[in-house]
This record gives C-alpha cells, sequence and structure tokens, in this order.
C-alpha cells in the first residue's frame, strides 16, 4: 500500500515536472533574440518626427533612447570598483552561481507568499543574472500566482543564459542595460549624467552612488532624493569594505566625499515636453490594445526597437508654449499668472497643505492633430507627470455656452445671430445656503438683471447666463447632450448633466478636459467639422513596416453656414467683450472666456484661421481664485503664445459661408435694423432663416 502510494507520488510529481519544465520551454520559446548578448549593442534609438509644414518633409523632433541615454562601455573599459560596488550590493556569490541565488530566491518567495519574514536583506535576492533577464525581458508581471509564474520564467532563463554565455560576458550585459533615473540606462551614461563624466573616472563614492540607485530608479534617484541615495552609497561603501575589495582608508575617505552631480544636464534636455510624454502614453497603450502587448513589452518596444513616430507637434507653436507657460517674473517680478498660495485641509488626514495656481494650454490644428500641450504651470522637471490638458477634467463656466447651448441652438434655428432673449432670471431654486429660502436662478457674472430684451451676439460678448439658459431651454436639454457628446466629442458628461446648469453654464458632474475643449471650439475655425484628436498619425518598425496607423474620426458637427455665424459672433468676445483688448496680433481670432460660479476654474478657448486652444486655470484641489479680466490669464497667455507662434505664418483667414447674408441688426429688438434704429452693427444670418422671416425688418423705430 506505501509503496503504491509512493509510486503514485512519484508518478504525480513526474507529470507536474514535465508539465513545468513543457510550460517553460514554451513561454521561454521566442527568447532566443531577447536573451542574445551579442545583439545588444544593436539596440536601436526610436524617434519622434514632426512635419516642416513649410517642406512638407519629416524631421526629427526627440530621440525617445538616444545615444544620450545609453552608451555601451566595454567590460574592459570599466573600472574594477564600478564591477565591485554592483557585485557587492547585487550578488557577492556572482563568481559563483550558476544564475539563480536558490536560498535568497527561496527565502523571497517565502517573504512575499507566507506571512512569514524569513530575513529581510539591503542586499538584493535576485542575482545579477536574473536583474539581466528582467532587463531584458521586462517580464514583470503582477503578484500572487502571476508573480510566482514569472519568477519561475526568470530562474529559468537565468540559468539559460549562464549556460550560454560567460561571467564577464552577462556582466558587461548587466552594467550596460540597469536602468536609472530618467530613462538612462547603463553605468556609462549614469557617470556622463549624473556625474559628468567618463565611467573610467568614477571616484569609489561616486561609482557606488550609481550602484544604489538601480534598485530603485525613482527612490534612489539622487537629484530628486539626495539623502535617500546618500544612505544607499554608504550602505555600499560598507558592503565594499566588508567584502575587502577597498581598504579601510578607501572607505573612510569615500564614506567622506560629499555627493556633487552634474546639474546643467537635469535642467536642459532630460526633461521631456509634456508633448513627448504624451505620445509615449498613446503610443504605448495603442501597443497594448492592438498588440496585446503588456505594459512593460510595449515600454521595451517603444525605447529599443528603432521605432519611428509620425507625430502632429509644431515645435515651434511647441516651444512657444512652454516659455510663456513657465511663468516667469518680467523686469518687475511679476508673472502673467499670479502665484496666489492657497492653503487648505486634507479631510483625511487633517493635514494643512499649501498649493500654487496650476494652468494647462493645448491647441489642435484643423487637421485633428495636436499641435502642442502644456500641462502644468512653471518649469518642467520630471517626466511623464500630470498633463492637465489631457488628464484633469474641470468644471467648464461660460465656455460651454458655444457648444452647449448657441452652437447648437443655432444650427436648429431655435435662435439666430440677434434673437432677443429677455435678461432675467429663468426660475426659483432651493438656497442651500439658507434652508428653506429660494434664490433666484441663474445669476449673471455681474449680478442683478438689466430687464430687457438682449440680442444672442451681444449675451455671448458680455457672457449673460440668463440668454445662454433660456437659449438652451428652447432648444431642450436632450439636443445639446446628444450635440456635445455625438458630434463635439465631450466623453465626461452623464445622465446627471442633462440639465440647464451643466449643459449651458458648465457646472457639470465631472468637468471636461482642455483637449476635448480645445477640439470641440476648432469647429468654430474650420466650417463646422470635428475632428477626434490624435498626437501622432504613422509608427513604423525598425524595417519601415507601418504598425500603428490613426484612423480619422470626423463629424460635420455644425453646418458651415451656423459655425460661420458662431464664429462672427464670437468674435465680439474680443472686440468688446469679456476679452476685449487681449486679441493677438495679424491674425483675426475669435474665442470664449470662462469662470465657474464660485471662481475656482478660469479659462480661455481660442480659434485662429491656424489653431483652437484652449487655456485653463485654476487649483488643482478646487479653491476660489480671483481674476482681474483686463488682463485675464488664460486669455493673455493665448495670446502671447499666438503672437510668438504665429508671427511668421503665412497670412491666412477663416473660412466664410458664402451663402450666409449680413444685415445691420437692432440692438434694441434683435430684430434687421431700419434706418432709424440706434448702434447698428453687422449681423449674420443664414439664408433660409431670412427668406422665411424669422428674422424681420426692425417696426420699432
Ligand atoms: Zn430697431
Amino acid at each position: 500500500m506505501l509503496a503504491y502510494l509512493v509510486c503514485l507520488g512519484v508518478m504525480a510529481g513526474s507529470v507536474l515536472l514535465v508539465a513545468l519544465t513543457s510550460y517553460l520551454v514554451n513561454v521561454t520559446e521566442n527568447d532566443g533574440s531577447v536573451l542574445n548578448l551579442t545583439n545588444l549593442q544593436l539596440s536601436l534609438t526610436s524617434i519622434i518626427y514632426y512635419q516642416d509644414a513649410e517642406t512638407g518633409e519629416y524631421e526629427e523632433y526627440q530621440r525617445l533612447d538616444g545615444s544620450e541615454n545609453r552608451i555601451w562601455v566595454d567590460l574592459e573599459d570599466i573600472p574594477q570598483h564600478v564591477l565591485d560596488a554592483y557585485i557587492a550590493v547585487e550578488d557577492k556569490d556572482f563568481y559563483d552561481h550558476h544564475g539563480v541565488d536558490i536560498v535568497g530566491t527561496v527565502a523571497a518567495m517565502v517573504n512575499e507568499y507566507t506571512p512569514i519574514k524569513l530575513f529581510s536583506s539591503k542586499r538584493g535576492a535576485s542575482t545579477i543574472t536574473q536583474q539581466l533577464v528582467k532587463n531584458l525581458t521586462m517580464d514583470n508581471d503582477g503578484s500572487g500566482i502571476d508573480g510566482a509564474f514569472r519568477k519561475l520564467r526568470e530562474i529559468y532563463r537565468a540559468f539559460v543564459l549562464e549556460k550560454q554565455y560567460t561571467k564577464d560576458e552577462i556582466l558587461e550585459a548587466y552594467l550596460n542595460t540597469l536602468r536609472l533615473s530618467h530613462n538612462w540606462a547603463g553605468v556609462q551614461a549614469g557617470a556622463n549624467n549624473y556625474f559628468g563624466k567618463d565611467v573610467s573616472e568614477l571616484t569609489i563614492a561616486e561609482a557606488a552612488s550609481i550602484a544604489g540607485i538601480t534598485k530603485n530608479p525613482s527612490v534612489y534617484n539622487p537629484y530628486s532624493y539626495p539623502e535617500n541615495n546618500l544612505e544607499r552609497r554608504n550602505d555600499i561603501l560598507f558592503f565594499m569594505h566588508e567584502q575587502g575589495k577597498i581598504t579601510t582608508e578607501q572607505y573612510e575617505a569615500a564614506l567622506a566625499e560629499e555627493l556633487v552631480l552634474n546639474q546643467d544636464i537635469r535642467s536642459k534636455s532630460f526633461v521631456n515636453s509634456y508633448f513627448t510624454d504624451m505620445v509615449i502614453d498613446r503610443v504605448i497603450s495603442d501597443l497594448m490594445d492592438q498588440y496585446n502587448m503588456t505594459l512593460g513589452e510595449a515600454t521595451e518596444y517603444l525605447y529599443n526597437d528603432g521605432l519611428k513616430i509620425y507625430s502632429t507637434v509644431n515645435p515651434t507653436l511647441q516651444s512657444a508654449m512652454e516659455s510663456v507657460m513657465r511663468n516667469e517674473p518680467n523686469a518687475n517680478g511679476k508673472t502673467l499668472f499670479p502665484i496666489k498660495e492657497n492653503t487648505y485641509t486634507n479631510p483625511s488626514t487633517g493635514e494643512k497643505i499649501t498649493q500654487t495656481p496650476q494652468a494647462a494650454m493645448v491647441s489642435v490644428d484643423y487637421n485633428g492633430g495636436i499641435a502642442a500641450v502644456v500641462g502644468g504651470l512653471g518649469e518642467k522637471t520630471e517626466d511623464r507627470v500630470l498633463n492637465r490638458a489631457v488628464d484633469s477634467l474641470r468644471q467648464t463656466g461660460s465656455t460651454m455656452k458655444p457648444i452647449g447651448a448657441y452652437g447648437p441652438a443655432l444650427e436648429y434655428d431655435y435662435i439666430h445671430y440677434s434673437t432677443a432673449l429677455f435678461d432675467d432670471y429663468v426660475k426659483e431654486i432651493d438656497d442651500e445656503k439658507n434652508p428653506g429660502q429660494k434664490k433666484q436662478w441663474p445669476r449673471n457674472y455681474n449680478p442683478g438683471y438689466s430687464m430687457t430684451q438682449v440680442p444672442v451676439v451681444d449675451a455671448i460678448a458680455k457672457s449673460l447666463n440668463t440668454i445662454a439658459v433660456r437659449s438652451l431651454a428652447m432648444m431642450g436639454v436632450e439636443t445639446s447632450y446628444d450635440f456635445l457628446v455625438n458630434s463635439v466629442g465631450i466623453s465626461s458628461l452623464s445622465e446627471r448633466d442633462k440639465d440647464l446648469g451643466p449643459l449651458a453654464l458648465g457646472s457639470m458632474t465631472e468637468g471636461i478636459s482642455p483637449l476635448e475643449m480645445a477640439a470641440a471650439y476648432a469647429i468654430f475655425g474650420n466650417g463646422g467639422k470635428y475632428i477626434e484628436p490624435y498626437c501622432y498619425t504613422t509608427v513604423e518598425d525598425s524595417s519601415g513596416e507601418v504598425i500603428l496607423e490613426k484612423k480619422i474620426v470626423s463629424v460635420q458637427a455644425l453646418s458651415a453656414d451656423t459655425a460661420y455665424i458662431m464664429n462672427r459672433a464670437l468674435k465680439t468676445v474680443l472686440q468688446y467683450g469679456t476679452g476685449a483688448g487681449l486679441a493677438p496680433k495679424r491674425l483675426d481670432a475669435v474665442g470664449k472666456t470662462g469662470t465657474t460660479s464660485d471662481n475656482k476654474d478660469h479659462w480661455f478657448i481660442g480659434v485662429t484661421p491656424y489653431y483652437s486652444t484652449a487655456t485653463w486655470w485654476g487649483y488643482d484641489n478646487p479653491a476660489e481664485l480671483s481674476v482681474n479680466y483686463t488682463t485675464h490669464p488664460p486669455t493673455t497667455a493665448w495670446r502671447n503664445v499666438m503672437n510668438i507662434a504665429q508671427a511668421d505664418l503665412p497670412s491666412k483667414s477663416f473660412p466664410v459661408s458664402k451663402s450666409v447674408q449680413v444685415f445691420n441688426y437692432c440692438p434694441i429688438t434683435g430684430n434687421i435694423a431700419n434706418a432709424n434704429c440706434p448702434d447698428q452693427k453687422p449681423g449674420y444670418y443664414k439664408s433660409s432663416t431670412i427668406e422665411s422671416g424669422f428674422v424681420p425688418v426692425c417696426q420699432a423705430h
């Protein structure tokens, strides 16, 4: 009986072993090229291109993993103390094991999968060979059972590597691929960038500093966290001394050495623009979607496979935007966006937090391409940080009126350019500040109601909330909601937003991103066509084969007539409305200001014959921020950017819809003016609305 059980156990064990082996052989089947150490030097740089508007040629915008980032260095050119620093902290038995530290690995797995903590150590549990496998395969899948299988694959691959290559080859590959901060990889790039010298010139202390980063490049990044790096450097020096790699004199001298970093490199070219960050994010996520890659695989592929990314950036506009949004003080010490501090209390910790205002700006061109983006105020110091232009949803205030109320109401003939509507409150609602009492709604930005008929165009210029709400009410919220969601690509509205406040005055539940606002407003500059925005058109692999291609999604959101009429109406904002005096030089421009009723969000969306641009300003944690409308920061920032970016562009006008008829309108009745009407200004009308008698001639004067 016992023999039978043993026999059964052995059989079951054998089956498991065979299954496991066959699993490992299968999943590592395509490792050949990935784990080929002799090919490593050939790892290719991916490049982002832009199209030169004048020549139509594609030019280089940025190299993603250029020679600055990974610089190959042969093992014999790396000083012994650099090798010693890594071996001492990461894998002191490197020359003795066969790829795997069995005791360390078992202990690490027990630590991870059981509540028992066997021993903790500042030394890593995976060997240099295992870490090399990780760097080459980017096989970083999850925790739990996935994590256990990942560990098994890694162990198997480490054994395979050790059988195929010498210790020196493995060490050389490791030292050239290990990850550092800022997308830097390898000890030569580390020496060049952190210390401004060749790897052969590194001191013992500097070698230990770089060796300390690899364990966790963000935590031990010596620029961001010098104290973390210094502590780890000193641990590594201790191990080197303990293992007899350095003498006591060397140890003490190195401990006393200050951490002196190369300062000019970080502040210059090594921080990606918000545009580059966005391209990286989009390409990685599209690769994951279309090719079923993991995040690690897509990232590795993007950085190292020589991809050619044809982007939509306009470098002139991008750098103009960056320079304005850096918000540097002028000669009088004043910044364009005032730096007003605000303090709030974190509700969960009770901690007091002080914040300064943030801002974002993004432009799309009339092919739908994102031409420039800046997702924060001030100098950008890190890669892949929050891009407020794309990822922050904010209430849109009055910038909502043209797309949520006036545009579709004009399109469907509920109103015309100068329909006169009554400037008075629309309804009474509960006053949440005074329970049991009612208040009049909506309020205008400047309190009170004129109790007169105001033509729609004048209400747009002055941003009267009452008239926007009446226009929307005439059309109905369903039509507006459908227009926003299905015609101009607003993706963050919910059923709860089907109401007058959200759709006319921008007090929606979640808010809208600046990018979606810029793309929606493009309809007022290009004859009514909405195009879903994108930041690249195609991506080719190193052999020139197209691996990603953007499908252009476009909708004729408004007729060319309505788009032109709205364009003319929005021009009054910069002529005599809330943006008066802030129009850019040279080329025509239209736009709309926006402020939420609680003063927490400030917007300007500006449209020129070249670009539709959204600018937002406010606190990350929404708080009141007062604004001066004569120097309205978002509008002024947009104007300054356009003045730089459009200075040398060929003259260009907005498309004109020839079937739109122009008559002066009467500012009192909103009808077509007769000779006696006062203060006449031009009005723009669809032929059909004139013919149908929708816009009669004024009889009052
Ligand atoms: Zn009149």
